[in-house]
């Protein structure tokens, strides 16, 4: 679907969708920029509620559709095709997933990248998305996200091998 909608990221905010509108072309990875050996899904939802990106469905301002912590547990914040909020212009087309921890200082975990594997499967099949359009989210707008340590076509190439990796994923890339 095609929406004019002005650089106003409240504009994206009131305009309403519903789920037979929404068809996701592109799927977004993120990273949470912060370190921490803690869980951060609850830390996002503080974030994301003062930045007031919308309450999900589920109770959650979490821009990301879900949240894949440290030890690979997968954090959903949002249905599938319910709008997120986590790259201007990309709201109503594309799902999110963001892998916590500062990936410009340090590599995910084995855990969370056997879990990014298995979400960006599950996603590319149930929605018929090409692998090729799994993007950072620089891909999209002015930023390091998902870190400046790990390619472009990283989160691709993750789905792609998601079968052969069973968590051994540094002895291949
Ligand atoms: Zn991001």
């Amino acid at each position: 679907m095609k929406l004019n909608l002005s650089m106003n990221p409240h504009a994206e905010f009131q305009k309403p969708i519903t789920d037979d509108e929404y068809s996701p072309t592109y799927i977004i990875v993120h990273h949470s920029a912060v370190d921490s050996p803690d869980p951060q899904f609850k830390d996002i939802d503080a974030w994301h509620r003062v930045r007031k990106f919308p309450k999900s469905k589920r109770g959650f301002h979490v821009g990301y559709h879900k949240v894949i912590e440290k030890d690979g547990t997968v954090e959903i914040a949002r249905d599938d095709l319910e709008r997120d909020c986590d790259a201007l212009g990309h709201n109503f087309d594309s799902l999110s997933v963001c892998l916590v921890g500062n990936l410009s200082k340090n590599d995910p975990t084995d855990a969370q990248v056997l879990a990014l594997g298995e979400v960006l499967t599950d996603w590319v099949n149930e929605y018929k998305i090409h692998p090729t359009k799994i993007f950072p989210h620089r891909h999209f707008a002015s930023t390091q996200c998902y870190g400046n340590r790990l390619e472009n076509n990283w989160a691709t190439i993750v789905m792609l091998s998601h079968k052969h990796l069973k968590g051994s994923w540094k002895k291949l890339i």
